[in-house]
């Protein structure tokens, strides 16, 4: 019967662009923590889509909470209103302590629009002479795939091949706040950070760090956009990964998770002062805000407010570091990163390229997604069970031989 998956996976490799290299399991079901293949085969998910599964496959909640909607209105546009965007827009503003919501659609298109609002603040609120806005980012970071977002990247994969590049950005060192104050002059409208790099193999700053480019910002005015679009959204144990360090941002940036896994859901949110630079033509999307997903996004957000995720993430996190501690360093495993339900892993090369041990892990029944060649990343749902968790780190150290 493998047939079957060897067949699907040459014909998508005959008639799609090689953008990505995925493990040759083909998924056609999925509940809680689980996949099946089309073999019948079942698997943990450890990756969780990148975190946008942080409620785990088909959760109820919002399974009915979209067939729902489903049935009542799914699309009107911008153009006019619909009865679940002021909710929507209302609750989100709430649970980020903010005033405003831009909703689109993916993490990408949000960091499209947490660029032109900071550039816009820039010229009508700081005044900044036009055309002369600057962005800080930090080295290493993963913001999405646009032109410009690859302007600013460090990687020469996402970005080589693809200029002319956007200007209007500086990079510095990740968690080297006295490069970042160095960096910041009269023109700076922002700095763009994720609180805890992602795709770059799960990087905590330094303590401090994030407090401290808050009182630089502060200090400066230049807003402070934190891209939790990953890190946000209980993942960390907390709403917000910036929480750890007690730091609120001028400006979230939200993604993945917000539309839970069921659709894509992203969303600027941030002060009256910053989102109200918009006026009517200036910005938008045909599907952002779309009654669907304010349906499936307002379920979301009711179940981050009882704060039941964000502890099991908590919780959870303090057991997978607790088991994954005692491999860095025995030889199987340099260094173990992360915060909450969430870990890197840098694989020894002894052991093989962080595909070699995604592939064997697979055999195991776990799907797991390497980064930057020697890292893997653990991120499965919040809600996976406990007795999972410990079978996943049992086959992870099967197969390191740890
Ligand atoms: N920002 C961060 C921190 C991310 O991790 C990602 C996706 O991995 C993005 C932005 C881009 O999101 P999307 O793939 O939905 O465009």
């Amino acid at each position: 019967t493998s047939t079957e998956t060897a067949r699907a996976i040459a014909a998508a490799d005959a008639h799609s662009a090689h953008n990505y290299h995925p493990l040759p399991v083909v998924v056609a079901t999925a509940e809680g923590a689980w996949m099946t293949d089309v073999e019948g085969r079942r698997y943990l998910d450890l990756l969780a889509g990148y975190s946008a599964l942080n409620f785990g496959h088909a959760n109820r909640r919002l399974l009915d909470a979209a067939a729902a909607q489903l049935e009542r209105v799914t699309l009107t546009s911008r153009a006019f209103h619909h009865d679940r965007f002021a909710d929507f827009c209302t609750r989100l503003a709430e649970l980020c302590g903010m005033e405003l919501v831009l909703p689109m659609n993916t993490g990408a298109e949000a960091i499209e629009t947490a660029v032109k609002t900071a550039r816009k603040w820039g010229y009508q609120v700081k005044g900044v002479p036009d055309g002369r806005a600057k962005i800080i980012v930090a080295d290493n970071n993963f913001h999405g795939r646009t032109t410009t977002i690859v302007s600013f990247s460090t990687d020469a994969e996402a970005r080589a091949g693809f200029g002319p590049y956007t200007p209007g950005f500086e990079i510095v060192p990740y968690g080297d706040l006295a490069a970042m104050e160095a960096a910041v002059d009269a023109d700076t409208v922002a700095v763009l950070l994720e609180p805890i790099q992602g795709e770059a193999g799960v990087l905590v700053p330094p303590p401090g760090y994030l407090a401290g480019v808050r009182e630089l910002t502060r200090a400066r005015k230049v807003l402070f956009i934190a891209d939790e679009i990953q890190s946000g959204l209980g993942r960390t144990g907390r709403t917000f990964a910036c929480e750890h360090e007690g730091v609120v941002p001028d400006m979230y940036v939200l993604g993945k998770a917000l539309g839970g896994g069921v659709v894509p859901v992203s969303a600027v949110v941030s002060s009256r002062e910053v989102l109200g630079v918009f006026a009517p033509g200036e910005h938008g999307s045909t599907f952002g805000g779309n009654p669907l997903a304010c349906a499936v996004a307002l379920e979301v957000i009711a179940m981050l407010r009882t704060g039941e995720f964000q502890a099991r993430a908590t919780e959870l996190g303090e057991h997978l570091h607790a088991e994954l501690a005692p491999l860095a360093g025995g030889g199987a495993v340099d260094a173990v990163r992360g915060r909450g339900l969430w870990a890197g892993v840098d694989i020894n090369p002894s052991r093989g390229t962080g595909r070699e041990v995604a592939e064997r892990l697979m055999a195991r029944g776990v799907l797991v997604k390497d980064t930057h060649g020697a890292t893997i990343r653990i991120a499965p749902p919040l809600t996976i069970s406990k007795e999972d968790l410990d079978w996943g780190l049992d086959q992870l150290r099967g197969v390191l031989g740890a």
